[in-house]
């Protein structure tokens, strides 16, 4: 069990004319144990988020803040100690399965790996390991031998988090980890790593465009919009009832896991989020507020308190409950997009 805290988190990709301002001034805490969920439509910023945490992100980005690991800053530490924190502290679980195993080498070297690396095992020791990991994720042992295309998409999933386990971390950060796979395998998938958490006590951070399924996986949820947290508090509330009305409209956009189309367009919002390079005025989100008023174009709003254990950033807070309009009275309702990073 571990604690993560992010603090005042800010990833700036370029530099000069160029910069993109990904993540801007995030904070945010995963307690022991705790499970949080961070949702938002493509390009919000949940995987700068992600790679950050781990410093897995490329040289042209620039990071300040503090990501506070049992109290170590992960920004700061040296190399060396940042390694041993790679898979033995945290293990990010990517997206793609297929892209993150090597195509010419055995799934059970692969899952050894780290042990070797980390020295926690000799090759006799790690063998067995494999065995015992491909149990816990469903596999039979003997799959150690087997190559990434003669398996699944689920099972090449099933193979990512055994990966991520090796190492007994403490915490598990997960970017859309069943994004690519069929709606059944997607629900076997979310169970398998709710399981593993819970019996292992490790602390999660789950990020899905899908905030239906986070709610279920997650005790808490944060909802971010270009690049900042705008909404976060206790899972069911925040999807049941969200303060913000961007939370709202993902909450209400996505009925059913998998649903590809509803994936792609909240409903009843029109537009896209908007290019980090060149964010709109007053509050990011108020182009496509269906309920924005006209201090909302000017006035950027930071969270506030919106209940107990509850924070969102709109001009709204503590005024009346937010009232939706029907999704057919939005201009542009329904009209999907294509998603811009391809997830
Ligand atoms: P999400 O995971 O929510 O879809 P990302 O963190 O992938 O969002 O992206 C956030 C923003 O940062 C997007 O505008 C994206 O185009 C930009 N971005 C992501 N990676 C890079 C990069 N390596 N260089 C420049 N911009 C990037
Ligand atoms: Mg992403």
């Amino acid at each position: 069990m571990s604690t993560l805290e992010i603090k005042n988190l800010e990833v700036t990709y370029g530099s000069g004319a160029g910069a993109v301002p990904a993540v801007r001034g995030v904070d945010l805490t995963v307690a022991a144990g705790q499970k949080l969920g961070i949702a938002g439509e493509s390009g919000c910023g949940k995987s700068t988020l992600a790679l950050a945490l781990l410093r897995l992100l490329p040289a042209s980005a620039r990071l300040s803040g503090e990501i506070l690991l049992d109290g170590e800053d992960v920004l700061t530490m040296k190399w060396g100690r940042l390694r041993s924190v790679r898979w033995a502290g945290a293990s990010i679980v990517f997206q793609g399965a297929m892209h993150s195993l090597n195509a010419v080498h055995r799934i059970g070297d692969q899952i050894a790996e780290p042990l070797l690396v980390h020295g926690q095992a000799t090759p006799g020791a790690a063998r067995r390991r494999v065995g015992e990991l491909l149990e816990q994720v469903g596999l039979p042992a003997a799959r150690a031998d087997a190559y990434p295309h003669e398996l699944s998409g689920g099972q090449r999933q099933r193979v990512m988090i055994a990966m991520a386990l090796a190492c007994d971390p403490q915490l598990i950060v997960a970017d859309e980890p069943t994004t690519a796979l069929d709606v059944m395998i997607q629900a076997q998938i979310l169970r398998l790593i709710e399981e593993l958490v819970a019996e292992k006590s490790i602390s999660l951070l789950m990020i899905s465009h899908d905030l239906a399924v986070l709610s279920d996986t997650c005790d808490r949820l944060a909802v971010m919009y270009a690049g900042r947290v705008v909404e976060e508090g206790p899972a069911a509330e925040v999807f049941a009832a969200a303060s913000h009305p961007y939370a709202a409209a993902l909450s209400s956009a996505f009925p059913r896991i998998g649903d590809a189309a509803s994936r792609r367009a909240p409903r009843g919002l029109p537009g896209d989020p908007p290019d980090p390079a060149a964010l709109p005025t007053g509050c990011t989100f108020h182009p496509r507020c269906p309920v924005a008023e006209a201090v909302c174009a000017e006035e950027d709003q930071v969270l506030r308190v919106a209940g107990a254990g509850r924070r969102a950033a709109c001009v709204r807070v503590g005024a009346e409950p937010v009232p939706l309009p029907a999704p057919s009275r939005i201009a542009g309702a329904g009209s999907a997009k294509s998603s811009p990073s391809g997830d």
